[in-house]
């Protein structure tokens, strides 16, 4: 039996305490579980199987969603639809992961609502976008046939000259082409507007135009139903200025999309997060946050059932006052505040009488995790995306529903396809931040924890500055640090580009010519994780990378490098003297385990090129004006190296259950989105799909 008895520190948002009963009452009251439908519970219950005799349960529900993210709410929503009860475990202090942190764009396709509505020349049933459509029709006929064709097609190379999807497993892609369309539908059911259909996302096919954003319209008051927010929650006006602060509704500031869907409609991760959010509140699904799932239960640790989880309590905090910080939900209050199941014991366990579904993101937060795969992964300055959103180091990305899916017998899928891909380890032109999102501004609820945006100076802005490595030493062409392999390479805007000229399945795609025009690894990151002189044993590792400039760099380039853009975050330093300015960053910043001996060596090195005109060293010059390093106050800003996204994870198969290492289902634990692998393609078209079907499958588990 366990320690904890039911309700003892079980309360609700109005801190009543909540007993098994009045919980029951009260699920029943928002929907959760009626009798035929079978109840989300709490209590110590026992569970049957061999497990089951050492186990209280303090929780159970038909289906366990783990992660509240672009795979967890679909799936959450779409079992209780199919009249399960469910419960979603998510580790962060708020709903949405890495989708709400996003762009909002979702690459779906074959003949999905907003292709044909566009295709038709209609508008949106709200009237909130006001221009006609951007693509040709040809570029939006489109059916699962010709989609499933383009996501296996072998003669895709991207410009790292590297087969995007060529391996991508075909019983997963068929499936996820057969359930596109009608994820397009259910998202639009479920409250997410979309602009119009523009080119087409990262892997989302070459062949036609199949992204939409997730949008919403300007308006007096924020109605995610209607699809408006205010300029206050999106932070930008309608002329796409940004206001300085980002909210809690949107951690980072909306993006103007005007350019596909018309004056003041703003694109985000939060259009289709908080929507979906709203929706699962109000259909019935119970969210317990500030849980991070531990333990995948099965009746024994290689065979049998998947039983349930074991979830630890992890609040986050202000790191100066301690205050806990609370989801937009709470905040909020109202309708925004059901289904929020509040609970701080340190450990609970949860049952789930159907199914598991394992959608807690990507592994490209753990050092020890991605090194596995990839050696150069082992460095600890290198971040994961939303790496500030989900809790940084230890927390974000951490790979932890692989890991548990590993301990119950998982297979794992696709993990290489991760380090050749063009959206995983890149240089981006956001500096001293954390992460890539720079208008991740006050007004987000953990901006006390990021503490800055960042500054982006954009890839021209390079020129304005040298970029060293942990002892202070140039390490490459300015210019080409954050030069990134693939844009191009997808009609990431507009039709479908010329360059292309794609024709599905024709080994012309691949021929040396073909990928020499599109080639474009530079092999900066290479360069940026070399070994150096300040790389100790037994790993050797390189450390941090660092901008270094001048006052001179911030009038001439104009970049704001005062709060909220730079903090005190340990990535951000400024100093009378380079010798002032190189202690400051070894005093200042947690992964710098070296002095930079040679910075003002470098720093003086790098003028006399500038007064030469030539940098021998790493050729500059034709690429951008050099500029001297001169001017006091000097700067350093944190070079940020990031994972973006991650490929590879747990093996399933077109149902979205999961294999064990002899390709055999692990009956009751299903998974999909960057926790599951072989299937490359960048995220929340991706992901929302695999939830979908993961629930489509789960909820005809038998209880
Ligand atoms: C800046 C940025 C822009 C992007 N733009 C786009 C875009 O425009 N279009 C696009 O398609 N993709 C985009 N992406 C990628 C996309 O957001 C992700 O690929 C997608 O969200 C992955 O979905 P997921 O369900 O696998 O993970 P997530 O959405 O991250 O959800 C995982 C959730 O699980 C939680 N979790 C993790 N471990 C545990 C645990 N042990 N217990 C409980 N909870 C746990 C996490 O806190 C998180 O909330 C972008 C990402 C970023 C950061």
């Amino acid at each position: 039996m366990s320690k904890n008895k039911v309700g003892d520190s079980v309360s609700t948002l109005d801190n009543k305490k909540l007993n098994r009963r009045n919980f029951i009452k009260r699920s029943a009251a928002i929907g959760v579980g009626t009798a035929a439908f079978g109840t989300a519970s709490t209590g110590p219950t026992q569970a049957q199987g061999t497990q089951a005799q050492a186990i209280a349960w303090d929780y159970e529900a038909d289906v366990v969603v783990l992660g509240a993210g672009a795979t967890g709410l679909p799936a959450a929503i779409r079992a209780r639809d199919l009249g399960a009860s469910v419960i979603v475990v998510e580790q962060n202090f708020d709903i949405g992961g890495t989708m709400i942190h996003s762009n909002g764009n979702v690459s779906l396709g074959a003949g999905d609502a907003i292709q044909l509505r566009d295709l038709a020349g209609k508008n949106d049933p709200e009237g909130l976008i006001t221009i006609a459509p951007v693509e040709p029709p040809e570029a939006m006929r489109d059916d699962p046939d010709l989609l499933f064709r383009d996501q296996t097609d072998w003669t895709v190379v991207n410009t790292g000259a590297r087969a995007a999807y060529r391996y991508n497993n075909r019983e997963v892609l068929r499936a996820w082409a057969d359930n596109v369309a009608p994820v397009r539908q259910f998202l639009l059911d479920n409250y997410v507007k979309f602009t119009r259909i523009s080119g087409t996302h990262n892997e989302g096919g070459l062949s036609r135009a199949r992204r939409a954003t997730a949008m919403f319209k300007l308006g007096p008051v924020t109605d995610v139903r209607a699809g408006t927010v205010t300029q206050e929650d999106a932070g930008r006006d309608a002329d796409g200025k940004v206001l300085g602060h980002a909210s809690r509704l949107s951690p980072v500031v909306m993006d103007d999309q005007r350019a596909r869907g018309g004056r003041g409609v703003l694109g985000r991760g939060a259009a289709i997060a908080r929507p979906l959010e709203l929706s699962a509140k109000e259909k019935g699904v119970q969210f317990m946050l500030n849980r991070h799932m531990d333990e995948i239960i099965r009746e024994s640790q290689l065979s049998g059932r998947v039983l349930g989880i074991r979830a630890s309590y992890t609040p986050r905090r202000d790191p100066k006052t301690g205050e806990q910080f609370v989801s937009y939900g709470e905040f909020t209050g109202g309708e925004w505040a059901k289904g929020l199941i509040k609970d701080e014991r340190l450990t609970v366990t949860i049952r789930a009488r159907k199914a598991v579904i394992v959608g807690t993101g990507g592994h490209n937060g753990n050092p020890q995790f991605r090194a596995m795969f990839h050696p150069g992964g082992l460095e600890p300055s290198l971040t994961a995306k939303a790496w500030a959103w989900l809790g940084g180091p230890g927390r974000a990305a951490d790979a932890s529903g692989i890991i548990a899916g590993m301990n119950v017998g998982a297979g794992l899928d696709g993990m290489e396809q991760g380090y050749h891909n063009q959206s995983s380890r890149r240089i981006i032109t956001v500096l001293g931040a954390m992460d890539a999102a720079n208008l991740e501004l006050p007004g987000a609820a953990h901006f006390p924890y990021r503490r800055a945006g960042g500054v982006n100076v954009g890839a021209a802005g390079f020129q304005h500055l040298i970029a060293v490595n942990q002892v202070g030493k140039r390490f490459f062409n300015e210019m080409r640090v954050t030069q990134q392999l693939g844009s191009s390479q997808y009609p990431q805007t507009g039709a479908i580009k010329k360059w292309n000229e794609y024709v599905q399945g024709d080994w012309r795609n691949c021929r040396p010519d073909a990928i020499k025009a599109v080639y474009d690894d530079n092999f900066a990151i290479d360069a940026a994780l070399a070994i150096n002189e300040g790389s100790q044993p037994p790993h050797f590792l390189p450390g941090p990378i660092w901008a270094i400039f001048d006052q001179a760099a911030v009038d001439r380039a104009k970049w704001n490098v005062n709060p909220p853009y730079t903090g005190d975050n340990g990535l951000f330093f400024k100093a009378d003297t380079i010798e002032e300015l190189a202690a400051a960053i070894r005093a200042g910043n947690e992964h710098q385990k070296v002095a930079l001996t040679y910075l003002k060596e470098t720093v003086a090195r790098w003028n006399s090129f500038v007064a030469k005109g030539a940098d021998p060293d790493f050729e500059r010059g034709p690429d951008a004006p050099m500029h001297a390093i001169a001017t006091p106050p000097y700067y350093a800003a944190r070079i940020i190296i990031e994972w973006h996204d991650s490929c590879g994870g747990l093996r399933i198969n077109g149902k979205a259950q999961v294999l064990d290492m002899k390709g055999q289902v692990i009956p009751g634990l299903y998974a999909g989105g960057e926790a599951s692998g072989a299937h490359l393609m960048h995220g929340l078209g991706k992901a929302c799909t695999h939830g979908y079907i993961a629930a489509s499958n789960a909820v005809n588990e038998r209880a």
